[in-house]
């Protein structure tokens, strides 16, 4: 059985894929076949009319938010399907992101975003692009840290409510360093705590 959908904390997460253009240390893939009971390893990616079946009351959430065990801008087309349809029945929309749409499909989303998605939450993990290479392994090689900035000042100029997020055991000194990052962007900094149980 997929986990196309799950409910945490009066929202509802929607889980597009299990594709991801990093692989960072942290992640909760490496170490859990199940996120706070949910089993979102998938057998097969989800179309977006399967995740729609899933929502007949958007209202029922605080927000539908796309984070799942994978990088939900990979599956772009899906998401935006999705969103449009919980705008459309006046439903709130986040995205959980690493930032690198842009790289993965090659131009910028961030205008396709607006309107559907209302808001974005990029993770920035790390205060330079060799540690942020060390910590998260992207893909796209040292390019992905200045891309998921470039993403970031994308989304807010096109009105989109878009902030980075770190985890506070990164220390003071590299968190000083991202929020200077974050101001050069025109975006907030959000420090979390790391989620360690599922
Ligand atoms: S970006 Fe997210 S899903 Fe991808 S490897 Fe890192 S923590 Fe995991």
């Amino acid at each position: 059985m997929n986990t196309y959908t799950y409910e945490l904390d009066g929202n509802l997460y929607v889980n597009l894929t299990n594709k991801c253009t990093n692989d960072c240390a942290f992640c909760v893939r490496n170490e859990k076949a199940s996120y706070y009971g949910y089993k979102l390893w998938l057998d097969k990616e989800p179309t977006a009319e399967e995740v729609i079946a899933q929502i007949p009351d958007v209202k029922k959430y605080r927000e539908i938010v796309f984070c799942g065990f994978g990088e939900p801008t990979i599956r772009l087309a899906e998401l935006l399907r999705v969103a449009d349809y919980v705008k459309g029945r006046g439903g709130v929309t986040r995205l959980n992101t690493n930032g690198q749409g842009n790289l993965i499909h090659k131009c910028d989303i961030t205008a396709q975003l607006a309107g559907k998605v209302d808001k974005i939450n990029v993770s920035l993990n790390e205060a330079d692009e060799d540690s942020y290479e060390t910590l998260c392994k992207p893909a796209f090689g040292k390019a992905a840290f200045g891309a998921l900035q470039d993403f970031a000042r994308g989304c807010k100029k096109n009105g989109i409510d878009v902030w980075f997020s770190v985890v506070d055991c990164i220390g003071e000194e590299k968190i000083a360093k991202c929020r200077m990052i974050a101001e050069s962007c025109g975006v907030p900094l959000r420090v979390r705590e790391m989620i360690t149980d599922s």
